[in-house]
């Protein structure tokens, strides 16, 4: 089976050989037909109508728009070729007049949102918010500190001075349901302490390290469990502010959990009978991460007997 989680999904051509031409990207931005999504404080611009959609405006906003807004980032093409872009309008203190060039519509944080737009307009969420996160902080060459300039439609930024490519980043995150036999386990972080949430452990993964290994280590480091077999399920973007969630499931060979305090206020085996009355939000005392979260279908598959294991 596969997933298209929220956030994932994202119907565009992200045009590659297009955005590499600066010419024809100013091109694209003057065309009537181009459509264009401002962020202000990474918040989409939303219109809810019979349903809630990213609310795309055209060009014309763009004149008026200070130089330090960084410009429109190019996000792709749809299938009748109409051009898409994204920008980041964090430096305009009052946005509302820019909302209203799109009747109905408001800034709305991209979370709530994401759980009532369409999922291939999540997908574009993502990848619009991720991109002018990056950008507003990596304005400057991290090898000799000059302003560097993006380029390729947003997808590179480059130092005018030392010539360095910067290219924006995506971070690994391995995120496991942890196994043996008829129980899993479920963890609090620190973050969340005393409250009823409980979730798939999770963590970065570190630089040189295959996912199984990530995995293997975040386990033992959070749980104090070994794990054997791992098996990938399915990945999410998860654009806050711009990681890669890789769902896994992993088989502990140890039983005995030892909690990290440090990160974790609780982590415990439940039963699958205990896991499929959360996922029914039917267990006392226990909440589990609902369908936005990967991790939500990691449980489910695991205790609906679905999962690749
Ligand atoms: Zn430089």
């Amino acid at each position: 089976m596969s997933y298209t989680h929220i956030f994932a999904g994202n119907p565009f051509d992200r045009g590659d050989q297009e955005r590499r031409d600066e010419e024809l990207l100013r091109q694209l931005l003057r065309q009537d037909n181009v459509r264009i999504l401002p962020f202000h404080r990474l918040n989409p611009l939303v219109k809810r109508e019979s349903q809630a959609e990213l609310a795309w405006i055209g060009h014309d906003f763009l004149d008026g728009l200070p130089p330090e807004a960084g410009g429109p980032k190019f996000l792709g093409f749809d299938v009748a070729r109409n051009p898409y872009f994204a920008v980041d309008i964090s430096v305009v203190e009052d946005p509302s007049h820019i909302a209203a060039l799109a009747p109905g519509a408001k800034f709305e944080d991209g979370r709530a949102a994401a759980t009532d737009i369409p999922g291939d307009q999540s997908g574009i969420l993502a990848q619009a918010r991720s991109n002018l996160n990056w950008h507003s902080q990596h304005r400057f060459c991290s090898v000799c500190g000059i302003e560097s300039k993006s380029q390729r439609g947003g997808l590179m930024r480059q130092c005018p001075s030392c010539k360095s490519q910067h290219f924006p980043r995506t971070d690994p995150v391995a995120i496991m349901l942890v196994y043996r036999g008829d129980k899993c386990v479920m963890g609090q972080t620190v973050a969340r302490k005393n409250s009823t949430f409980y979730s798939c452990l999770a963590g970065f993964l570190d630089q040189g390290e295959a996912i199984e290994e990530g995995v293997r280590r975040e386990v033992r480091e959070e749980a104090g469990l070994e794990v054997g077999r791992v098996t990938y399920h399915s990945s999410q973007p998860w654009p806050f502010p711009s990681s890669l969630m890789i769902g896994c499931h992993a088989e502990a060979i140890s039983e005995e959990i030892m909690v990290d305090q440090g990160e974790m206020s609780d982590v415990r085996w439940f039963t699958k009978d205990e896991v499929r009355l959360a996922l029914e939000d039917r267990l006392e005392g226990v909440n589990i991460p609902g369908p936005i979260a990967i991790a939500h279908h990691l449980i489910k598959a695991w205790a609906t007997g679905t999962a690749n294991i």
